[in-house]
C-alpha cells in the first residue's frame, strides 16, 4: 500500500493531504506566524534535545515500560503488549508534550500559559510544568468536566494553576478551547497556549505529534529486544485529538508491516446521535485553526458530542488521523460506553491495571479483532483510571 502521509510531509501550510492548515483570525496570525518559524529550530537544537530528554528521563520517569500482558495475551490469542502511558508523573502521556511547550515557551520568551484541558490529564500536565518552571498557568475546563473529573481540578489547583470553568456549550472540551483561544486573542505577545493535542493551527499537531513521537521511538528498542524485532504486527491507540495515537504510531507510519488501528469514542453508539465517533459520522469543516473531519448539521453548526470519556468528547480529530482514515492507512473503531466500561474492568480484574476511561476505548478494540496467535500487538494504555474511580464505582453498582 502506498500512503501519502508521513508526517515528514506535512506541507508548508500544515496540510497532511485535505486536512490541517492554520485558519486564524487577524490577531493572532503574527503570534502562529512566530512559532511556525521558531518550532523546528528549537526542537532540533542540542540545547533543547538535551533538557528535554533529562526531564523525560528523571521527572518522568521514561522510559515507559512495554509490558507483556500475558493473562489478556491467552484471552485475546496473540502476544499483546501494553505501552504504560500510565506509569508517566502526573499519569498519562500528557506530560510528554507541556514539557516540551514550556521549555519552547521559554525560549520565546514568553511568561504566561494557558491551556484547555477535557479530562483534566492536559490540566495537570500543564499546571505540574509550569510549577517546574515557576510560570503562572490558566487552566480552561467545562464545568461538565470540572464536576466529572474533580481530582484532577483539585490537583491543578495546589499545583497553584488557575482553573477557568467554562460554561457555554455543553461545558466540555470544544467550549474550554473556545475560551483558551478567546484569553489567547487578548494576549497574543506574552502568552503561550499550549495545546494538549494533535489539533489546533498548523504547526501546533506536527509539534505535538514530534513531542510524543518518544512513545514510538521506545516501543521500536523496546520491541527488538522483547521479540526480535523492532515492528509489532499492530499498534493500536485511542484517540481523542490524537496524540498518544500520533506519538504510538510516529515511526511506523511509513512501515507497511504494521497495521493501524485507532479507537473512537462510539459513546452510546454511532447511530444515536449521543456519540464523538467524528471520524465515522464527521464531514469536513475548519474547528479550532483546522480543517478536520468534524460533527456538523447541514449548515455546519457543530453539532454536541458525546461520551462517557471527557478526554474523548470533542465533536473533531486532528489533521493527522482525518488523512489517515481517509487514505485508508489506519482502521478506526468505534467503541461505545459500555464497551469501554468492560474493557476498563477486564484489564483491571486480569492484569491488576486501572486504565483511564480514554484508553478502556483502545482496549475495547481487542474483542473486535481476529488476531493470529503470534502476532505482535501494541496497545497504548495513555492514563491511569485514578480520575475515573467515581463513573467506574457507579459502574459496579
Ligand atoms: C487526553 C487524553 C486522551 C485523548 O487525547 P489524545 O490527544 O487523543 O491522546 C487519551 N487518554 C488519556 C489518558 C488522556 O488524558
Amino acid at each position: 500500500m502506498k500512503t501519502n502521509c508521513s508526517f515528514s510531509q506535512v506541507d508548508e501550510n500544515g496540510f497532511y493531504g485535505n486536512y490541517g492548515g492554520a485558519y486564524v483570525p487577524e490577531i493572532l496570525y503574527k503570534t502562529v506566524e512566530d512559532l511556525r518559524r521558531a518550532y523546528l529550530p528549537i526542537i532540533e537544537s542540542e540545547d533543547f534535545k538535551g533538557e528535554f530528554r533529562l526531564l523525560l528521563r528523571d521527572y518522568v520517569g521514561r522510559p515507559s515500560p512495554l509490558y507483556f500482558a500475558r493473562r489478556m495475551s491467552e484471552r485475546y490469542g496473540c502476544q499483546l503488549y501494553l505501552k504504560r502511558e500510565d506509569l508517566n508523573h502526573t499519569g498519562a502521556h500528557k506530560i510528554n508534550n507541556s514539557l516540551g511547550q514550556i521549555l519552547i515557551a521559554r525560549r520565546m520568551g514568553k511568561r504566561r500559559i494557558i491551556a484547555e484541558t477535557g479530562a483534566g490529564q492536559h490540566g495537570v500536565a500543564t499546571a505540574t510544568a509550569c510549577a517546574l518552571m515557576d510560570m503562572p498557568c490558566t487552566v480552561y475546563m467545562g464545568a461538565t468536566d470540572v464536576a466529572r473529573q474533580r481530582p484532577n481540578v483539585e490537583r491543578m489547583k495546589m499545583l497553584g494553576a488557575e482553573v477557568r470553568p467554562v460554561e457555554s456549550g455543553n461545558m466540555t472540551l470544544k467550549d474550554a478551547t473556545n475560551e483558551a483561544i478567546r484569553d489567547w486573542c487578548c494576549h497574543p505577545a506574552d502568552t503561550f497556549y499550549i495545546i494538549g493535542s494533535t489539533v489546533g493551527p498548523h504547526p501546533y499537531p506536527d509539534l505535538v505529534a514530534r513531542l510524543q513521537s518518544v512513545i514510538s521511538e521506545e516501543i521500536k528498542w523496546q520491541l527488538e529486544e522483547k521479540v526480535g524485532r523492532c515492528y509489532p504486527d499492530y499498534l493500536i491507540a485511542c484517540v481523542g485529538g490524537g496524540s498518544n495515537a500520533a506519538g504510538t504510531i510516529f515511526h511506523y507510519l511509513d512501515d507497511e508491516r504494521v497495521s493501524i488501528v485507532l479507537a473512537e469514542a462510539g459513546g452510546l453508539g454511532v447511530d444515536t446521535g449521543r456519540t464523538a465517533a467524528s471520524l465515522q459520522i464527521g464531514s469536513d469543516g475548519i474547528l479550532h485553526g483546522s480543517r478536520i473531519r468534524l460533527m456538523q448539521t447541514e449548515d455546519g453548526q457543530i453539532v454536541e458530542p458525546y461520551s462517557i470519556s471527557a478526554g474523548l468528547d470533542y465533536p473533531g480529530t486532528g489533521p493527522i488521523h482525518c488523512n489517515l482514515y481517509e487514505s485508508g492507512r489506519a482502521r478506526v473503531l468505534a467503541v461505545n460506553d459500555d464497551e469501554a466500561l468492560a474493557a476498563a474492568f477486564e484489564l483491571t480484574r486480569t492484569e491488576g491495571i486501572i486504565p483511564a476511561l480514554e484508553s478502556a476505548h483502545a482496549l475495547g478494540v481487542l474483542p473486535k479483532m481476529r488476531f493470529g496467535k503470534d502476532d505482535v500487538v501494541v496497545l497504548t494504555v495513555s492514563g491511569r483510571g485514578d480520575k475515573d474511580m467515581e463513573t467506574y464505582l457507579k459502574a459496579i453498582k
